[in-house]
């Protein structure tokens, strides 16, 4: 049995429950190491083996995996934040079903989640975006038609931008090009929920110098739009005139 695991944006309490029983009880863990936070391994238990896939190519995790099962072992295969988001297990996946491989996958936090709760922000405001896009600038991986950072700006909803702090520059360009003003507010945080944290906030217009400034390189996101601002509508949820399945309105 293999289970691909979240592991959370870096903090070890972020860890889900289940997430950490199952690295804990692993015979065989294989962790990404270039982002994971080898804390969430803390409780593995004496005698695991452990890889960092880091300094592994796809097949090479594939004959782990495989060496592991005919073993009767069970392996965790540790992934940072959500594995659904820029995981690469899709590939993993395929691969271990046509080998007949049982897997299961615990969902983790995802570092979207963990730099909105650094920001103290919510992504949904009412009558300001009901809409979050998670994407990437185009790099060595390209975008598929239509999904061009300018192209998706048109919405105007909330952004959650990963992988790309090292191009900001190019980064508001594209933003201003597909439609977004150069006041529109944006936050880089890097390495959310880590002890080194750091939050940058700014516009389109000066983020990328501030970052610079601030010597941030990688293993941050970009979250922009005007749910960084200070207007928006209230909850209809909580409107005292708005009945809910839960809350009768008063004149019920
Ligand atoms: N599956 C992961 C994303 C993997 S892609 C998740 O759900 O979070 C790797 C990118 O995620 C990094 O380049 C960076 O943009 C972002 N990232 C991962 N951990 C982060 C953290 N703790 N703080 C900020 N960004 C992070």
């Amino acid at each position: 049995m293999i289970t691909f695991i979240g592991a959370g944006p870096g903090d070890p309490e972020l860890l889900t429950i289940k997430g950490k029983k199952a690295i804990d009880s692993a015979d065989v863990i294989i962790y990404a190491g270039s982002l994971v936070n080898p804390a969430v391994l803390g409780g593995a238990k004496k005698g695991s083996r452990i890889y960092n896939s880091a300094e592994m190519d796809l097949d090479e995790v594939i004959e782990v995996i495989k060496d592991a099962e005919a073993k009767g072992l069970s392996t965790a295969r540790v992934h940072t934040g959500d594995p659904s988001i820029y995981g690469a297990i899709r590939e993993q996946i395929d691969i271990l079903d046509r080998l007949g491989i049982e897997i299961e996958v615990i969902p983790g936090v995802s570092s979207a989640f963990a730099a909105a709760a650094a920001l103290k922000k919510e992504y949904t405001l009412p009558d300001i975006s009901q809409t979050v896009i998670f994407t990437r600038m185009e790099g060595r991986t390209p975008m598929p038609p239509g999904e061009k950072l300018s192209d998706l700006a048109k919405h105007h909803s909330t952004m959650v931008i990963f992988l790309s702090v090292g191009f900001l520059e190019e980064m508001s360009r594209q933003l201003i090009e597909g439609g977004y003003s150069s006041e529109t507010p944006v936050a880089v945080v890097y390495k959310a929920s880590w002890p080194e944290q750091k939050i940058v906030t700014g516009t389109l217009n000066d983020i990328a110098q501030k970052v610079k400034d601030a010597g941030i390189k990688k293993t941050a996101l970009t979250v922009v739009g005007d749910f960084l601002g200070d207007g928006y509508g209230l909850s209809k949820l909580y409107d005292k005139s708005f009945t809910t399945e839960y809350r009768k309105g008063k004149e019920e």
